[in-house]
């Protein structure tokens, strides 16, 4: 293909990974290197370094990016906050786009999250629920913690509450609930409830593909290789911000 981004792959084996090859062509893209278990993570003669497979994989990500001088893209979620440092100190030196969901829908659902909270004000409990098939690893999806930073950045409070047993008493109005359904094949649901007194706002996402994620993650990849080192996410990348 003439002039086409050439992307070295992470997690190519991976369902992530088969959706973005299946889609490059469209996007101008060649997939020059399709990387999984047991393969040296290695980003040379490609324009950007694309990761979707598993956070532990993140330092290896960094470490090629940073040898080769390669932009990188990452879609993995669920890092620890020791893993999400070494992508942080790596934008020092190279252009990242990290970022917990790709789709432009989901973009406009953090910035309409925010507005909300804006416009709402204290008055109105918060929660989080999302749902992903049975085969996620990990929890909340990153989708959802990026809400629930949004929330937290509005409302001033730290305090999130995963899921609720027993006598838990009455509401903390301050807390934020995040709570995580799986099951199924379902790509990925997020809805941010505003509970007031008599009104109820619910803000809602549904990805039926993970096709939307793809196309993202390779406009992304397209968007990052002309940038100047640092750390940016999707807003960046469609200009929201
Ligand atoms: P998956 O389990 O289908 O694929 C992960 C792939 O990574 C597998 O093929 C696995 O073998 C591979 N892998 C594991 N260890 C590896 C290693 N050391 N080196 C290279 N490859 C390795 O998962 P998936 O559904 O494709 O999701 C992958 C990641 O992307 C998850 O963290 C998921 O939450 C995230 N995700 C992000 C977005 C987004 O928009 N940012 C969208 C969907 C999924």
């Amino acid at each position: 293909m003439k002039n086409a981004l050439r992307v070295a792959l992470v997690g190519a084996a991976g369902r992530m990974g088969q959706t973005i090859i299946a889609v490059a062509n469209s996007e101008s893209v060649e997939i020059i290197s399709k990387l999984d278990q047991g393969d040296q993570i290695a980003s040379a003669g490609a324009d950007v370094l694309i990761d979707f497979s598993q956070p532990d994989v993140g330092n290896a990500v960094c470490e090629a990016g940073l040898k080769a001088n390669t932009p990188l893209v990452i879609g993995t979620t669920g890092h620890s906050l020791e893993q999400r440092k070494a992508i942080e100190s790596a934008a020092k030196k190279l252009p990242i786009v990290f970022a917990s969901n790709f789709s432009v829908g989901v973009n406009a659902l953090f910035w309409l999250t925010e507005q909300a909270a804006r416009v709402l004000g204290d008055g109105f409990d918060l929660e989080i629920v999302e749902m992903h098939h049975r085969l996620k690893k990990d929890a909340p999806s990153g989708t959802a913690r990026t809400l629930a930073e949004i929330l937290q950045r509005e409302r001033k409070t730290t305090q999130l509450r995963y899921g609720r047993e027993g006598i838990v008493g009455e509401r903390d109005p301050s807390e934020i609930g995040v709570h995580a359904i799986r099951g199924g094949d379902v790509v990925g649901e997020h809805t941010v409830i505003f509970a007031g007194s008599g009104e109820r706002l619910e803000l809602t996402h549904r990805a039926a593909s993970r096709e939307t994620f793809a196309r993202g993650a390779l406009r992304a990849a397209h968007w990052v290789k002309g940038e100047r080192p640092g750390l940016y996410d999707m807003r960046d990348v469609l200009g929201l911000k």
